[in-house]
C-alpha cells in the first residue's frame, strides 16, 4: 500500500484545490523556501489523524485553513474550511475489503483497491468542527486509526520521519535507539504485552 495522491483544498498555502501525485517507490518534492513543500506533509499528518503526535506545524487546527492574509496576520471573515484527502493505492490488498467495511461501518465503500481518507475542518463564528471520511462514508478518528494500524501505520510509528528526528536518533543512547528498532520491527507491542502479563 502506498500514497497515490494528496488532494489539498483551501489547506494552508493551497488556496485552490490541488492534487499532488505520488509515485510508488520514491517521490521528491522540490521548490523554493516557503513554497509549501512541508505543508504537503502537514496535510498528510492532518488527514490521517497523526497530527498530534508527529508535530504538525500549527498552533490550532483552524490555522490550517487557507488565509490570504497569513503573512500580515489578518484573517478573512465568513465561514472557512479546509479539506485534505489522502488517496491510498491498496491494489496489493494490504487491507482487506472486510477491514475497510468494518472501519466505514458500511458495505457501501466502493472498490477498495483505492482507499480515500478525507478530513475536513470547518470554522464558524464561535467554534470549529472536524470531520473524517473513509471512501466518502463519515467515520470517527478512531475508525481511521484502527484501520491504518492494521496496515502498520500508527501515530507512534515511524512511517513519518519529521525534520529533526534523524538528529534525535543519532543523539540517543543505544538503548533508546534499540527501542525504536523494536517499535519498527513490531516487537515492542509484544514486550508491552509481556510486561502487562508479568504485572498481573
Ligand atoms: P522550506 O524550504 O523553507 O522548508 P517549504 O516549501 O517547506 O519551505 P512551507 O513551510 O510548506 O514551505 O510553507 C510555508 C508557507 O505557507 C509560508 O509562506 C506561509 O505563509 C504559508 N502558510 C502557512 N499557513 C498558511 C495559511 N493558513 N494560509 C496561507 N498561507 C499559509
Ligand atoms: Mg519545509
Amino acid at each position: 500500500m502506498y500514497i497515490k495522491a494528496v488532494v489539498l483544498d483551501n489547506f494552508k498555502s493551497f488556496g485552490r484545490k490541488t492534487k499532488i501525485p505520488f509515485y510508488q517507490d520514491f517521490t521528491v518534492v522540490t521548490g523554493p523556501n516557503g513554497s509549501g513543500k512541508s505543508n504537503i506533509i502537514d496535510a498528510v499528518l492532518f488527514a490521517l489523524g497523526l497530527a498530534r503526535t508527529r508535530g504538525i506545524r500549527a498552533e490550532k487546527l483552524t490555522d490550517l485553513i487557507y488565509n490570504p492574509g497569513h503573512e500580515d496576520g489578518s484573517s478573512s471573515s465568513g465561514p472557512r474550511e479546509a479539506t485534505v484527502e489522502v488517496v491510498l493505492d491498496n491494489s496489493d490488498g494490504t487491507l482487506t475489503r472486510s477491514q475497510v467495511v468494518n472501519a466505514a461501518g458500511s458495505e457501501d465503500v466502493g472498490d477498495v483497491d483505492e482507499i480515500r481518507i478525507r478530513r475536513r475542518v470547518k470554522e464558524t463564528d464561535d467554534n470549529y468542527y472536524s470531520y473524517y471520511y473513509l471512501n466518502d462514508r463519515s467515520v470517527n478518528l478512531s475508525d481511521i486509526q484502527e484501520l491504518l494500524a492494521q496496515a502498520g501505520v500508527t501515530p507512534e510509528g515511524y512511517n513519518v520521519v519529521m525534520q529533526g528526528d534523524v538528529t534525535e536518533i543519532i543523539n540517543m543512547t543505544p538503548h533508546s535507539r534499540r527501542e525504536i528498532i523494536d517499535e519498527i520491527a513490531g516487537v515492542a507491542e509484544f514486550d508491552a504485552k509481556k510486561e502487562d502479563a508479568f504485572e498481573e
